[in-house]
């Protein structure tokens, strides 16, 4: 394949694995990066500490070589571990199979793995600092602007991949002045993180191999390990009415909030009154465009294409789908690169559009349903139904997480499945009574 340059923007957990995989067929790839090189300086990764990695995810970083060195700094997570009011827990298994699991990983310590992977071993080239303030698109230059002393410079490159994230500057340019879809959806919900650190020598103070939540119905609380044997907590809640973060301002209304609602927590979280106050409190929001490139210059991917709300835990394994999905078209096209993301687009637009609604519509499941008893015997139900079944029935969750079958297929699949689920939970109160001739025939109907 011929040599060409291709200038990547945004250095944040997709740009630098595309960077790989495109280096990898032979292309001479920069980044551009408008915040300083986190590996030199002591700077946040950005959003959330940690991060659920899975099955989607892992198989892009298969591809690339990288899979068993990022697991092996990732700490599995089995299930969710239900917190109650009242200091219960109770633990719900991710998938009726224990191989199947998520895995909490550090998103400062992959984007750092992924950019040393991609320097190192690639010859990609790194350029911190530097923000992208524009593009022109029927040229592909794009300027930049040193965040340190402000110079402005213009590059030229080939081919222009934006990887800049939900705020993506260059996607406002790609979809300036002709026909486009936009839509950025915020929800009413916002979040912060909020630290649970490790006791004595690196232990973990709450159960390691799972994700820990407080359903709490309008709001919720989780913590993800990690390494070092703290816990990063976040907590989901109302930007305005009450309670919320408009609504707690005095220190007093925190503790007496996280309290009421979190007592088994509050021992575990020495700073939180001090975090709260200074921990930035994040948006949560769905962004859709189309189209998502522009002639044969410029093409959006992760993020910047599709960003979903986070209850799901699969905006950067799908943001990492996409670099597989990309590096094939680029397999079958080459640098035909209209075709590429012409292709691009058509593969990968259904799929955003799939997660992004799975990911809303998992928050109320989160937050809401997963401490209601009729939603826990529909998943002891699910589980019965896949152990019985196998393929034929499997759990949208499972589709979601611990398979690569299309998003899309996982949610009309899930639709059909939940239609079954709730018919027969409707019919028993316990997942033993199942009647599993009636079963059969109702899987028949539904023509699974
Ligand atoms: C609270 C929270 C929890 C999450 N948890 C999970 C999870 O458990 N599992 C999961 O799969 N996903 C999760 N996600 C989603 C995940 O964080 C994103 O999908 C992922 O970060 C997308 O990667 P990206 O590289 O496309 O964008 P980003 O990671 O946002 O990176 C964009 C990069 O572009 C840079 N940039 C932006 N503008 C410019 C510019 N003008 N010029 C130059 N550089 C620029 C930014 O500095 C940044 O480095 C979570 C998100 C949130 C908010």
């Amino acid at each position: 394949m011929k040599k060409e340059r291709i200038t990547i923007i945004g250095a944040g957990l997709t740009g630098p694995l595309l960077s790989i995989f495109l280096a990898r067929r032979g292309f001479e790839v920069e980044v551009f990066e408008r915040r300083p090189d986190m590996r030199k300086q002591r700077i946040s990764a950005g959003r959330s500490i940690n991060l659920a990695l899975s099955t989607r995810g892992i198989h892009a970083l298969s591809q690339v070589g990288l899979s068993e060195r990022i697991l092996a700094r990732s700490i599995p997570m089995h299930g969710r571990l239900m917190h109650s009011r009242d200091g219960e827990f109770s633990f719900h298994k991710y998938s009726s199979d224990d191989s199947e699991y998520i895995n909490a990983i550090s998103r400062g310590e992959l984007n750092r793995h992924l950019m040393d992977e991609a320097e190192n071993a690639h010859g990609v080239v790194f350029h911190f600092d530097q923000e992208c303030v524009g593009i022109d698109r029927e040229s592909g230059e794009a300027t930049f602007a040193d965040t340190q002393t402000g110079a402005k410079a213009v590059h030229d490159s080939r081919v222009v991949l934006a990887t800049d994230g939900s705020a993506s500057v260059i996607r406002a340019d790609l979809l300036r002045g002709r026909e486009h879809s936009l839509s950025i959806e915020s929800l009413t919900h916002g979040y912060k993180e909020l630290l649970f650190p490790a006791g004595e020598n690196g232990t973990f103070m709450m159960e390691k191999n799972a994700l820990h939540i407080w359903p709490r119905g309008r709001f919720m609380l989780i913590a993800l390990p990690n390494f070092d044997g703290s816990f990063t907590g976040t907590l989901f809640f109302p930007v305005t009415g009450h309670p919320s973060f408009e609504s707690l301002v005095q220190e007093e209304e925190v503790q007496t909030f996280f309290a009421a609602e979190f007592p088994d927590a509050v021992p575990l979280m020495p700073t939180l009154v001090q975090d709260f106050f200074a921990n930035p409190t994040g948006k949560l929001a769905t962004v859709r465009c189309k189209p998502w490139y522009f002639t044969d210059k410029v093409c959006l991917l992760g993020d910047a294409a599709h960003a979903v709300v986070p209850f799901f835990g699969q905006g950067m394994n799908c943001s990492f789908e996409d670099c597989t999905v990309f590096d094939d078209c680029v397999g079958k096209y080459g640098t035909d690169w209209q075709k590429v993301f012409a292709e691009f687009e058509r593969l990968r637009k259904p799929e955003a559009d799939a997660i992004a609604q799975m990911a809303v519509d998992n928050y109320f499941e989160m937050r809401e349903h997963v401490a209601d008893p009729s939603f826990l015997l529909k998943k002891e139900i699910e589980f019965a139904l896949e152990q019985r079944y196998g393929e034929r029935f499997t759990p949208r969750y499972t589709m979601v997480t611990f398979r690569r079958m299309p998003y899309s297929q996982a949610q009309s699949r899930g639709e059909i499945q939940n239609d079954i689920l709730h018919q027969l939970a409707g019919s028993v109160d316990h997942v033993d009574k199942l009647d599993w001739d009636i079963v059969d025939s109702l899987l028949s109907k539904y023509g699974l």
